[in-house]
């Protein structure tokens, strides 16, 4: 059986964050994304598209910006808890596409070790993980640079006895 789950996130950029996306830091940014964790809107759409497609909520259900516990957070780490998630649930990855609306940082030279690191958490070879920028032709609040957004759909597969560990 498979199950498909699609997710959604958006971030404000605001001078003097770090700015990290799919994991990865942009140290040459000015401008980061706003945010109770690290503000990694890509981690966390593509952690909604996982909750999603296994039916377990979302983001906020299982960490919750009201939980100081979740301040600050490293977005794979979640990426990591989640996918546990998914695997207590007998599911697995299967694949992961994302698309990034950013006017800035340039993510085209980074799409590769976006993907890379977020394979890891995922426990998905890198080239099962697609990451794919647009830089939004200059229009709405991406295409001024006021925000990042990313969308993520990701498929599922019923883990066998032999893939359920971990
Ligand atoms: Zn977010």
């Amino acid at each position: 059986m498979f199950r498909v789950g699609v997710g959604w996130d958006r971030h404000r950029l605001e001078p003097g964050r770090l700015c990290t996306l799919g994991g990865v830091r942009f140290a040459d940014c000015p401008v980061g994304p706003l945010g109770h964790s690290d503000g990694d809107a890509v981690v966390h759409a593509v952690i909604d598209a996982l909750l999603g497609a296994a039916g377990l909520g979302d983001i906020g259900r299982h960490f919750p910006d009201t939980d100081p516990a979740w301040a600050g957070a490293d977005s794979l780490d979640l990426l990591a808890r989640s996918r546990a998630k998914l695997a207590a649930a007998g599911w697995r990855v299967v694949n992961v596409d994302i698309t990034l609306i950013a006017q800035r940082p340039t993510i085209a030279p980074r799409a590769a070790a976006m993907a890379a690191a977020m394979a890891g958490p995922l426990r998905v070879e890198p080239a099962l993980v697609s990451v794919k920028g647009t830089s939004g032709e200059g229009l709405g609040p991406e295409g001024r640079g006021e925000c990042v957004t990313a969308l993520a759909v990701a498929l599922l597969t019923e883990a066998g006895a032999a893939e359920s560990g971990g």
